[in-house]
């Protein structure tokens, strides 16, 4: 999958390793696709360094999860696994996507996380977004600085309370059924490699229960944290 067709996009969501934005803002996504909204997600590494499976696996189980998301477009940006960092060099790597896709809001990691390649990628995202819009860069490309970004967390909740928890009860299987695409990565009872953390029973349960947590948050059965480092616009209260 690819963005062959040259358009732009509404939502451009940038994760460090395949399956970072299902954990973490797989029901969001979901759900803007299903509202007709343009979705395109960049793996900034193939996840190569990954204990189970490879890079051509991991790429196929991405592109598997995208249909399952429904999403738009998916590609990588081909930087190293485990050595993310905020460099002026991959940077520049991520300008290109930026000013390809166009999109109205990307959507990043937030940081801090306990995955250093997490914490750089947030800065990544970040600080590319913002060089992007600067004319004198050069990508052969116009300048384009997305207006907005959102920030989301695949595993834990390091920040204090999110601004906005999604509602994603009504997406919750297909965003499970998302998930089950990585099959060398998640618990998959009988798949050959090593146990880790990300593969145990325990986790997969976890997925659950974060969602469950966070609905509850907002009274719903499921839900997505999501952070934002800029005022939010409210036309009325919510809550009333
Ligand atoms: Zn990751």
């Amino acid at each position: 999958m690819s963005n062959d067709t040259g358009e732009t996009v509404d939502v451009l969501a940038i994760g460090a390793h395949p399956d970072d934005v299902e954990l973490a803002c797989g029901g969001l996504l979901i759900k803007l696709a299903r509202q007709g909204k343009r979705v395109a997600v960049l793996d900034l590494t193939r996840g190569e360094m990954g204990s189970r499976g490879d890079a051509g696996q991991r790429e196929r189980e991405a592109l598997a999860a995208a249909d399952v998301m429904g999403i738009h477009a998916r590609e990588a940006a081909d930087l190293p696994d485990s050595r993310l960092a905020n460099t002026t060099e991959q940077q520049r790597a991520i300008i290109p996507f930026i000013r390809k896709y166009r999109p109205s809001v990307i959507c990043a990691l937030m940081a801090p996380d306990r995955h250093p390649d997490h914490s750089a990628a947030h800065a990544l995202s970040r600080e590319a977004n913002y060089y992007s819009g600067l004319e004198r860069i050069e990508t052969g490309q116009p300048p384009y600085r997305a207006p907005r970004m959102y920030y989301f967390y695949p595993y834990a909740e390091l920040a204090g309370a999110p601004p906005c928890v999604v509602d994603i009860s009504d997406v919750f299987d297909t965003k499970m059924a998302a998930l089950r695409a990585y099959q060398s990565q998640f618990h998959n009872p009988g798949y050959p490699g090593p146990a880790t953390h990300i593969s145990s029973k325990q986790f997969w349960e976890g997925i659950e229960t974060r969602a469950r947590y966070w609905g509850g948050r907002i009274g719903v059965e499921h839900g997505e944290p999501l952070y934002t480092d800029a005022p939010l616009p409210l036309a009325t209260l919510p809550g009333l």
